[in-house]
């Protein structure tokens, strides 16, 4: 068995690293923030002193951080992954970032002989507690298939998508489809609620129907239940459309729907809800409706 490095220990990170424990792997860890190293130190990992620090114990390192620039810092930055990481090394980026920092990232990694693989999941919280999550890989092959295991204890599904952004690409696409199918049932049941109708009956009448979606089946209890703790914090929605933008500009293709639903998520934050989950979107529509959907 390997032996692995995990940083970045967040709501993502810290189920995902403690599977691969479950799993039997030796696992160095590090984050910045030190009540979570505590917390997997007690489920049996060993305590990294730097991202360097993990990467010299380590064969693969997995890193699961907010956005490109922290990545950045973590891979490329002082006492980084670069410094410590021995020529054959792999490094698994499974945060969702950019295609383009992906592939930047990977080629400073390249110079120095270590490969990457962007790998972001969906899922959220409760899968990857599961290690059920969906994960999308891009790199070269004969190195994913070196580390398709250790995938698929976090995952139920790791599928090899192209070359190295791929695995972001995919992500972007996700987070478009995502954030478009809470933006829909929100304006529905806002409608819903005002005509009249019982929301959670509306939900259990349509949910076996074409507008039932995992989406649906997920956000609409927690907000009958007024539920909006992350799970997936609104904040981290608006960084993944803002790389759908940049990277859709890049090569020439316009989102007009991902865009506004952008911008409802930008209100929200400005109105101090950027830590909610982002089922919380619903409160934009809410607002413009004077209503509330909640259980009766
Ligand atoms: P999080 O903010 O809970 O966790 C990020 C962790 O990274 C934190 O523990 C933080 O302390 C650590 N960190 C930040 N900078 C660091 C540094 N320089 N060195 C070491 N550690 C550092 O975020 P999360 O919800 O776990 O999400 C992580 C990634 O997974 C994001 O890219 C997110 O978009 C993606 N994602 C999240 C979900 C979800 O439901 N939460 C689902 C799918 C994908």
């Amino acid at each position: 068995m390997q032996k692995l490095g995990f940083i970045g220990l967040g709501i993502m990170g810290k189920p995902m690293a403690k599977n691969l424990l479950k799993a039997g792997y030796e696992l160095v860890v590090y984050d910045i923030n030190e009540a979570a190293v505590k917390e997997l130190v007690e489920s049996g990992a060993e305590a990294g002193a730097s991202s360097k620090d993990v990467a010299e114990k380590s064969e693969v390192i997995i890193t699961m951080l907010p956005n490109s620039p922290e990545v950045r810092e973590v891979v490329l930055g002082k006492d980084g992954i670069i410094e410590g990481a021995k020529p054959g090394t792999i490094v698994i980026d499974m945060s969702s970032i950019s295609p383009i920092a992906s592939q930047e990232i990977a080629a400073e990694l390249a110079k120095r002989e270590v490969i990457m693989l962007d790998a972001p999941v969906s899922g959220g919280e409760p899968k990857a507690i599961d290690g059920t999550l969906a994960i999308m890989v891009g790199g070269p092959k004969d190195t994913f298939e070196k580390v398709k295991e250790i995938l698929l204890h976090m995952g139920s599904s790791a599928v090899l998508v192209g070359d190295i952004g791929s695995g972001n690409v995919t992500k972007l696409a996700n987070q478009i489809i995502v954030a478009l199918n809470i933006a829909a049932m929100s304006e529905a049941m806002v409608l819903a609620v005002k005509a009249g109708t019982d929301p959670e009956k509306v939900f259990q009448a349509i949910r076996g129907g074409l507008a039932g979606s995992t989406v649906l089946d997920a956000k609409m209890p927690m907000v009958l239940d007024r539920n909006f703790k992350p799970g997936f914090r609104i904040e981290l929605h608006i960084k993944d459309l803002l790389n759908a933008l940049e990277t859709a500009h890049s090569v020439g293709v316009p989102l007009p729907l991902a865009s506004q639903v952008l911008e409802y998520m930008q209100a929200l934050k400005v109105d101090g809800k950027a830590k909610d989950d982002h089922g919380g979107l619903i409160q934009f529509y809410e607002k413009l409706a004077k209503v509330e959907v909640k259980k009766q």
